[in-house]
Parts: C-alpha cells; structure tokens; sequence
C-alpha cells in the first residue's frame, strides 16, 4: 500500500473534513463541548477537532475530564 493509498483510506474512516483544533479554540470551546457531550448531544459534529485534539493533547484531556466531572456532578 502507498502512502497516497493510506491517505485515501484514513481519508474514508474520518471524513473529508476533520481539522484539529489548537489549545486556544480547545479552551474557548471546552464549556460548550462538555455541555453538548453531557447533554448527550453529537458534540464531536456541532465542534470538529475537538475530540482529535484532546486524543492528542494530555493537558487538554485533563481540563475535559475534570470539566466534565464537575458539570455533571452539578446536573445531578
Ligand atoms: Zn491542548
């Protein structure tokens, strides 16, 4: 297999457009993107890159983690 092969098949797994945020977009959207996913809406859609970012930053993964415990803690 080709690396342009490769490509075209990642290409088919993850969709056209998956654009992966920075820390800065990650930060501002990180309230909505917990709210969206607690609420059990399709957070990954409404904000793309945001699930490749935090797959891929550890820090970013933590401030979702502790985020999402806290705002669900508080939805009882
Ligand atoms: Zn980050």
């Amino acid at each position: 297999m080709t690396d342009s092969d490769l490509k075209q098949t990642m290409g088919r797994l993850v969709g056209p457009a998956a654009p992966e945020v920075g820390c800065d977009t990650c930060f501002d959207e990180l309230d909505r993107y917990v709210e969206l996913t607690l609420a059990g809406e399709p957070a990954d859609q409404r904000i793309p890159g945001m699930r490749a970012h935090l797959e891929g930053c550890p820090a970013c993964a933590e401030d979702f983690r502790s985020l999402r415990d806290l705002v669900g803690r508080e939805g009882g």
